[in-house]
């Protein structure tokens, strides 16, 4: 299988005023074409890090990433990225939003709009597309980031969090939601989380890091058939699966 995304050996130093900060040791992993990755770990442990590192916004202090088989030198538009809040602009209608990146990405206004549009319908949010954010559930905020992330049809998704900020139900029903776009549109996804039922539902693979220096401790694969469904979340071998998961983040 292609490689969508490698990183080797690699080390994250933050200088502060008060010495330095050792984020990442040694951590190597990749992410194979069309496949969903999940990153669990403690927060702290240099998660949003690393997801920065992959997104080209932040320099490794040591190591090498490999995006879609070439040296990264910076973000780019192979790769879109969600945090954990969609940051839309208030004034800017929801079509318009998912459009901001069109300029600095360098895309014809024509198509990216009709882009837009389509993926405001990939994520069920095609008939507010004249709506102003603040007319939206935080749910439906976090679905415009997901579609403003897919406009360029980036090759590789990089999620930080995204349903860290939302209520129970709404996390549920984006954990199916994506789970749906994901399957439509194949791409490969690293995913930040530290919820351990969002990472065995949605991943493929779940690597777990160590608290800080955040290293990669477990590489497990999740054998669960798709498409999962909120009967998986009380399948016998669903939550066999977090059981042993959980053993990480437990001291007894
Ligand atoms: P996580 O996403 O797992 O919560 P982060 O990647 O945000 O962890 O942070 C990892 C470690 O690096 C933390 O100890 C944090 O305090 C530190 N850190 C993060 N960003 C900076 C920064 N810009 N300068 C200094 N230290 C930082």
């Amino acid at each position: 299988m292609i490689e969508a995304l490698q990183l080797r050996d690699i080390e994250l130093i933050y200088p502060t005023r008060r010495g330095t900060i050792q984020a990442l040791s040694n951590v190597n992993l990749s992410v194979r074409e069309g496949e969903f990755v999940a990153i669990l770990g403690p927060s702290g442990c240099g998660k949003s890090t690393l997801l920065k590192l992959a997104a080209g916004l932040l320099p490794a202090s040591g190591g090498q990433i490999i995006l879609g088989g070439h040296p990264l030198s910076g973000p780019g538009k192979q790769t879109g990225v969600v945090f954990q809040k969609p940051n839309l602009l208030p004034w800017k209608t929801v079509l318009e939003n998912v459009l901001l990146p069109a300029r600095t990405l360098g895309l014809a206004i024509a198509p990216a709009r009709l882009r837009a549009y389509q993926m405001l319908e990939l994520v069920g949010l095609a008939e507010f597309a004249a709506n102003y954010p603040f007319e939206l559930s935080g749910g439906m905020q976090q679905r415009v980031g997901i579609a403003r992330m897919l406009l360029h049809d980036p090759q590789l998704l990089l999620m930080d969090e995204p349903f860290a900020a939302l209520d129970a139900l709404s996390r549920e029903t984006l954990m199916l939601e994506l789970q749906r776009i994901w399957e439509q549109q194949r791409k490969s996804v690293l995913f930040i989380t530290h919820s351990i039922q969002e990472a065995v539902f949605l991943a493929d693979r779940v690597l777990v890091m160590s608290p800080r220096p955040g290293t990669l401790v477990e590489d497990l694969t999740i054998p669960l058939p798709r498409p999962r469904t909120l009967e998986t979340l009380a399948a016998q071998d669903f939550m066999q699966l977090c059981q042993h998961l959980r053993s990480h983040f437990t001291h007894a």
